[in-house]
């Protein structure tokens, strides 16, 4: 048996010379190359008429709906524009239920008939920007599909513009769509999220309204934080279950992994770089803003944060950043896990979705220092507050998964209870709105909505302790639960539906005033509304036990797992929430329901199989002929103990084989439903686990078969 390979490894990344630094001149420009790849407002102008290009440019910026008079002519034009750019190919790009994103290539070929007979040509319709119809019935819908028909329709969302993907030896124009049922009903992460978009934009207007303030272009801003880890590949291919789940099911602690806290913002080693450097180029020819990149908490983690955007290009835009780190890691001879929890004990990976809302250009969330202007930053912030607390079931429902359920919770994520963090400047604000006493010692009457300016506002440090599920961070709210392989259109679908329905319950409040008691009657609807609401507010360490047990007295809610939290998708209340503002129906949400509980399924039996299979095949051989050795030296020296002890290890054999067997018989049972079995096997993998770990730290080094923790993290 050649128990090596895991050796041989390390010898192989040992010879991985790292190139020397790139001379000191200049590289390329990030302006020269940045959205080359994209079909974007220069490109429509110098490709396409001047009247086609003003109306398209009216749809994507007004939201208008598409003009059938201009398809052909944006048609021809995208098509010239991704031909002199060497596309052969073009496909509808798009977000099924299954959290990635698909695409079919179509090239561009057509005959033409002649009297010559047929000759090839390249060819894009109308049509085929449009529309496409892939036949739906290998993706999820969760019933949606059966009642109906396999075909699934994709549909041109112009707001966010198509672009080139690069291969060696060719490209492909990826045109974004949504993806529908043949009756409507969203099959896809994207729709919901439009729909969801123009709700807010119309209950946003809606209260800017009653501040008196004209009708003005509402934008959804989203900035998603990407944390990932990155590995070698020879350990990689070493490792089923990093193969098959993208998480280590089995690997002990090593002694040193995150606790002398050396990594986080240190310094980036010279591959790292190399292989960021890479990604942003491709991110940036994508029109991809990648501004930030560092080291995480984690040995071998790390982070690229973009420039904020309007939410559905952000959403977009983090689908190919995911898709790019992992193909470049891969050029690099590595591998990227996207995992919440690839490794057990060590910080998860995130991905906090940065969000606000500005209007007419000016961000809603910016205190400002005018009067005015912070009566609407206080309204909108109560609101907030107000649809946070309301629908923290949803909030916690739109992060849900196997994955995700290993970090909340745990080393560096926030629990899984939804509170918000105001830092103690604007926490002393609210409490004096709600109280009408002056805490704050520059002031000694209390504050007037609408007549005071408020004070300044300093960006509170204590945001940065991560404990919060949902932080204010000054000019936006950062949800940091959502986990890193997750697509934001969920958690950003949720949150521009919640505030759509707080917001109008301002209005509705706010249009029964008129100009005389406006500034009063705000001032009673702020207090009513932090009364009933400031059980959500809590700016201390949300890591600790005591904040559990506080958040249960305050009766806010703590679904721990996916299983939890995924009920309230159907139940009632909220049904009628997403109903009222068209973004999802009964139908559809139950269809979310059902794919996440499947999915959620699928991955516990994945996990629970590579475990067993794991543990028969490549441990317990070795263990079995360590034993024997053991028992032989025994046998011949009639003296003492081994170095690895009989005893110890004929015990823990025992268990494996016992836990083995135990963990299949879980696995049968496991079925699609509500009911319990996945613990059951979670619970069979964890002892697994545990008695698996403890051999390792027994059996010789030269003879372990899984790449160690401390080589993953620690050799690259
Ligand atoms: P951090 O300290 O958390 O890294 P940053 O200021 O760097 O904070 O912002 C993190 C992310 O938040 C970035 O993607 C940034 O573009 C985004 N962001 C900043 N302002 C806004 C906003 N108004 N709306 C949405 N996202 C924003
Ligand atoms: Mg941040």
């Amino acid at each position: 048996m050649n128990n090596l390979n895991r050796l041989r490894a390390i010898d192989s990344i040992a010879n991985i010379v790292n190139p020397a630094p790139a001379p000191a001149a200049p590289v390329e420009k990030i302006d020269a190359i940045f959205a080359a790849d994209v079909f974007n407002i220069k490109a429509m102008k110098s490709y396409m008429p001047k009247e086609s290009c003003r109306k398209l440019l009216s749809t994507i910026q007004q939201g208008e709906p598409l003009n059938p008079e201009i398809a052909g002519d944006v048609a021809k034009a995208m098509k010239e524009w991704a031909l002199e750019r060497g596309a052969t190919h073009f496909t509808h790009w798009f977000q099924p239920l299954t959290g990635s994103t698909a695409e079919k290539h179509d090239a561009f070929l057509d005959f033409e008939y002649t009297l010559g007979g047929e000759k090839a040509i390249m060819s894009f319709s109308e049509k085929n920007l449009i529309v496409g119809e892939p036949d739906a019935s290998s993706f999820p819908s969760g019933g949606l599909r059966s009642t109906f028909e396999a075909r699934g329709y994709t549909a041109w969302d112009p707001t966010s513009p198509a672009f080139i993907k690069r291969h060696s030896n060719g490209a492909t124009l990826c045109i974004p769509t949504a993806f529908c049922s043949y009756t409507g009903e969203a099959l896809d992460k994207k729709t919901p999220l439009l729909r969801s978009m123009q709700a807010l934009s119309i209950s946003t207007k809606r209260m800017m309204k009653c501040f008196g303030i004209a009708d003005k272009k509402v934008k959804i801003t989203l900035g998603a934080e990407q944390e990932y880890f990155l590995i070698d590949k020879h350990f990689y291919l070493q490792r089923p279950d990093l193969l098959q789940t993208g998480r280590t099911v089995f690997g002990a602690p090593p002694a040193k992994h995150q606790q002398l806290e050396d990594h986080y913002f240190g310094s980036i080693k010279m591959r790292i770089l190399d292989f960021m450097t890479e990604v942003e180029k491709e991110l940036w020819t994508l029109g991809i803003p990648a501004k930030t990149r560092h080291n995480e908490v984690a040995p071998a983690q790390f982070e690229l944060a973009p420039l904020f955007e309007d939410a559905n290009l952000a959403c977009d835009h983090n689908m190919l950043i995911m898709e790019v780190l992992r193909q470049v890691a891969e050029r690099h001879g590595l591998v990227c896990l996207l995992h919440e929890k690839p490794f057990a004990g060590v910080n998860g990976s995130g991905k906090h979705n940065n969000w606000s809302i500005s209007y007419g250009g000016r961000n809603l969330l910016s205190p400002g220092d005018a009067p005015a202007q912070n009566a609407i930053f206080l309204t909108v912030l109560c609101a907030i507050i107000e649809a946070v607390d309301t629908h923290a079931d949803l909030l916690r429902a739109s992060v849900a998964g196997a994955g995700n359920d290993h970090r909340l919770g745990a080393n560096e994520a926030p629990p899984a209870v939804i509170s918000i963090y105001l830092g103690d400047q604007l926490s002393a604000i609210i409490d004096e709105i709600e109280t009408g006493k002056s805490k704050l010692k520059h002031k000694s009457a209390s504050m007037k909505i609408g007549v005071d300016t408020l004070p300044p506002l300093p960006r509170d440090t204590t945001d940065r302790n991560r404990t919060s599920p949902f932080a204010f961070t000054g000019n936006k709210f950062e949800f940091r639960a959502p986990g890193s392989s997750q697509s934001c259109s969920g958690p950003i679908t949720v949150l521009n539906t919640i505030a759509a329905e707080a917001f109008d319950h301002m209005s509705d409040e706010l249009e029964k005033l008129n100009k005389k008691n406006f500034n009063a009657g705000l001032q009673k609807l702020l207090r009513s509304v932090i009364k009933a609401h400031k059980r959500v507010i809590f700016n201390g360490d949300g890591y600790t036990d005591e904040w559990l047990a506080e958040a249960a007295r305050r009766g806010l809610p703590n679904a721990r797992s996916t299983m939890e939290s995924i009920r309230s998708l159907t139940e009632a209340e909220n049904v009628k929430l997403f109903e009222k503002y068209a973004v999802l129906n009964k139908r559809e949400l139950e269809s979310r329901f059902e794919v996440s509980l499947e999915d959620y399924h699928r991955r516990i039996r994945i996990e629970g199989e590579i475990s067993a299979e794991i543990a028969e095949t490549m441990i317990l051989p070795i263990v079995q002929d360590e034993l024997a050795k053991a028992l032989r030296m025994l046998a011949d020296l009639k003296t003492g103990k081994t170095k690895i002890g009989e005893f110890s290890v004929r015990s823990k054999l025992d268990s494996v084989g016992k836990l083995c067997d135990q963990l299949e018989r879980d696995i049968k049972y496991l079925h699609s439903s509500l009911s319990r079995e996945h613990e059951y096997i979670i619970d069979a993998m964890q002892k697994l686990r545990l008695t698996v770990d403890s051999l390792e730290k027994i059996i010789p080094n030269d003879l372990w078969p899984l790449p160690k923790y401390r080589e993953m993290l620690f050799i690259y």
